[in-house]
């Protein structure tokens, strides 16, 4: 057998439908895919390269299903204020003052070099100047589903008869050999796009087969403004848009009730995307775990951007969720250490409709995976590796990443770009950013 590479002895956290936990295994590696999972020492094989993963363990990348990747430099930039004035006042200005392509694929180029220094192989993400972004993710190595956000309202005077999803047929086509990037369609949310615009991302993802990646219900005022608006709440509205009958990946879901549960649940194609450090630190609210499992709604975890949460470490989102709602419900047994880490894997490639190709370690499956360290003091002793990962767990821990079969980050160094340079771009943009507007 040759295999381009082999990650040699170690404990293997599969994710597979078993939840299969390895030990003293090797992963083999070839054309980006998974190849071959087998105890030490029971094949035979030549191998371009090889990791030794004694002392590891090995994970399945994680993926964050709701980021603005290109929000880097705004980080710490305006905090502790409400979700609308931290909007209307600060984010939405500075944007209109500095987005531009050579902006995007800097700020881009730190973000998705910082997701991948805290484990996260893949990021669904929702911003502008979609190039830029495919660009900067393919530099760094790092797997990214795209999406411009659609806001066009009153105050656009956009119509919504725009070529909603014209750009994203050429991007695919552009982009068609890159493993790396795919698209969705993001109408912003309910409130900054018209019912045009709304229905027609419907019709466009039904006849293109686009998932559709939207905010909903983040915040209580923007629910009651719905209600007076269009008298449906949110999920109703949507539903009578037509934006249910395509697959959906809605972020926050924060004020969903039960009958809008009960919708989602009988369509079956939508995910919940959960923010919950960003819900807590915007004091949005809490989206309510318990319920969306029990009526058998898939959820999983993002980050947001940094210029809310203001972090980009997935493996604390889903430290903060699991013991936050506990807590809520009074109820330790609630959201276990392993269902927890379902999170930010498969059933966020469910979310994504890759859970053939993503979220597990399986034979056949793309090569996308993270080797952690349990040489550190705060990893030992180890009985539980799902408690390790949720309760434990330091990004600093993640040795070395794998994306699409190839090694892009090798003891915590990235491979594909300088961060010194990331840097020092980082603090030109600060001098640009604090010039008044
Ligand atoms: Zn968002």
């Amino acid at each position: 057998m040759i295999f381009d590479l082999v990650l040699e002895n170690g404990t293997i956290i599969t994710m597979d439908s078993q939840n299969q936990i390895l030990e003293n295994h090797c992963i083999a590696i070839k054309d980006g895919m998974i190849q071959a999972i087998f105890p030490v020492d029971s094949l035979t094989y030549e191998t371009a390269e090889k990791i030794d993963a004694s002392n590891c363990i090995i994970i399945p990348g994680l993926i964050n299903m709701h980021s603005h990747l290109p929000m880097t430099y705004f980080r710490g930039l305006a905090d502790d204020l409400p979700l609308n004035i931290w909007l209307q006042q600060y984010i939405w200005p500075l944007e209109a003052k500095l987005i531009n392509p050579q902006f995007v694929y800097d700020a881009t180029l730190h973000s998705a070099a910082e997701m991948i220094k805290n484990g996260i192989s893949t990021a669904n993400d929702m911003y502008f100047c979609m190039n830029s972004i495919a660009d900067a993710c393919s530099k760094v190595g790092l797997r990214v589903f795209i999406s411009e956000a659609l806001i066009d309202n009153e105050q656009t005077g956009n119509d919504g008869t725009n070529a909603i999803g014209k750009r994203i047929i050429e991007l695919k086509e552009e982009y068609k050999d890159n493993p790396l990037i795919d698209f969705t369609l993001a109408p912003h949310s309910i409130y900054a796009c018209s019912e045009n615009t709304l229905k027609n991302c419907a019709k466009v993802a039904g006849e293109n087969d686009f998932i559709v990646h939207t905010h909903l219900s983040e915040t209580a005022e923007e629910v009651e403004n719905c209600l007076k608006e269009h008298k449906l709440s949110p999920v109703e509205y949507l539903q009578k848009i037509g934006l249910l009958d395509v697959q959906g990946i809605f972020a926050h879901g924060v004020w969903i009730n039960e009958k809008e549960m009960d919708i989602l649940a009988e369509k079956g194609n939508s995910s919940i995307a959960i923010c919950t450090e960003s819900n807590l630190k915007l004091s949005s609210g809490f989206a309510p775990i318990k319920k969306y499992q029990e009526k058998g709604i898939n959820i999983c975890l993002g980050t947001d951007g940094v210029a809310s949460n203001n972090n980009l470490d997935l493996l604390v989102e889903m430290s903060v969720t699991a013991k936050l709602h506990k807590a809520l419900n009074n109820d330790p047994t609630l959201l276990p250490a392993k269902d927890a880490f379902a999170l930010v894997t498969i059933n966020a490639a469910k979310a994504l409709g890759k859970e053939k190709e993503l979220g597990s370690l399986e034979i056949g499956k793309i090569a996308d995976l993270a080797v952690v360290s349990l040489q550190e003091l705060e990893n030992n002793p180890l009985y539980n590796p799902y408690s390790l990962l949720v309760y434990a767990i330091n990004h600093n821990s993640i040795r070395d990443m794998i994306i699409q079969g190839k090694i892009v980050m090798r003891n915590r160094q990235l491979l594909f770009v300088d961060e010194q340079h990331i840097l020092e771009k980082a603090n030109y943009y600060k001098k640009m950013i604090l010039k008044p507007l």
